[in-house]
């Protein structure tokens, strides 16, 4: 595990490693500096969880792993976003969906006055091949509770939204899903099946998984690697066990009262001393 500065990721994705970013730089309208060299990777066949407090460049980094950082007028000004062993830093969206990354969006992002089938055919809108009626019968062997859900998705309880959205992923093929705080507004027992989920796509379907949550406890527990960010770049990395176990972590999220930035957790600056 790092403690101050991470080991910067290979040059590119290849091998082992399905994701990398090195030294990404985003900027938005021209001026608004938000990823200030983040760097990362996320291992194939494994799922990787991305933490930080509000606004540290959590879901920034995810659009700018998607490409979709235009609509919102910002752009990656240096560095390079690779994939499966390609540079993609600026390839086009539905490019990478065709490829395989696919973003479940913060809010699930379904069309709600569409039914479950329908926002599941969405999902394979890049595959005019797809066979739906049988590949949406395998997400409701995923997702029983989605089967009998005849009605319009905006009657669907939250939970039941979160695994729409999921299977609507799946419905993409893909190799790489990245996900936005998919524990986001869910109680307590549903958050821990969210979780059961994204650990059975890893392991029944071998899915690589790259978690975005500021629920840090539930996404240690449920990830192979974490890094934690804030103000734009990686301050922290180690295997999800290790960060779960360490002290500064422990003591930023699980200290309860206000939270203050990483860097200020005293035993990080001590250690960080050491160096
Ligand atoms: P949260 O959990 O609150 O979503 P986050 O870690 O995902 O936090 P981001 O949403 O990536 O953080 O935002 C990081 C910073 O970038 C914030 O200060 C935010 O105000 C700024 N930001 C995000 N999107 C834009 C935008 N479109 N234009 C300008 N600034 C933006």
């Amino acid at each position: 595990m790092t403690l101050a500065e991470p080991a910067a990721p290979p040059a590119s994705a290849a091998g082992d490693d399905l994701l990398a970013l090195n030294n990404v730089e985003v900027v938005f309208n021209d001026v608004i500096l938000v990823l200030r060299g983040m760097s990362m990777a996320a291992r194939r066949g494994k799922v990787t969880a991305l933490l930080g407090a509000n606004g540290a460049g959590k879901s920034t980094t995810l659009k700018a792993i998607a490409g979709l950082l235009h609509t919102e007028d910002g752009e990656v000004t240096r560095g390079t976003v690779h994939y499966d062993g390609a540079d993609v830093t600026r390839t086009a969206p539905d490019r990478k969906v065709r490829d395989g990354l696919f973003l479940v969006m913060e809010g699930r992002g379904i069309v709600q006055d569409m039914t479950v089938t329908e926002n599941l055919r969405l999902g394979a809108f890049t595959r005019p091949s797809a066979n739906i009626g049988e590949e949406a019968a395998e997400v409701f062997e995923f997702f029983p509770r989605l089967k009998d859900r005849r009605g319009l998705a905006g009657y669907l309880s939250g939970g039941e939204q979160q695994m729409l959205a999921i299977g609507r992923a799946m419905m993409a093929k893909p190799k790489l899903i990245l996900m936005d705080e998919p524990s986001m507004g869910l109680s307590p027992l549903l958050v821990k099946e969210v979780f059961g989920i994204i650990r059975r796509l890893n392991t029944e379907l071998g899915l690589t998984i790259l978690l975005v949550e500021q629920n840090a406890n539930m996404a240690l527990k449920a990830a192979d690697y974490g890094y934690i960010m804030e103000n734009g770049k990686v301050v922290l990395d180690g295997t999800g066990e290790a960060l779960a176990d360490n002290e500064d972590v422990k003591e930023f999220y699980l200290g309860g009262g206000e939270r203050r930035s990483f860097k200020s957790v005293k035993s990080f600056r001590r250690r960080k001393r050491w160096l």
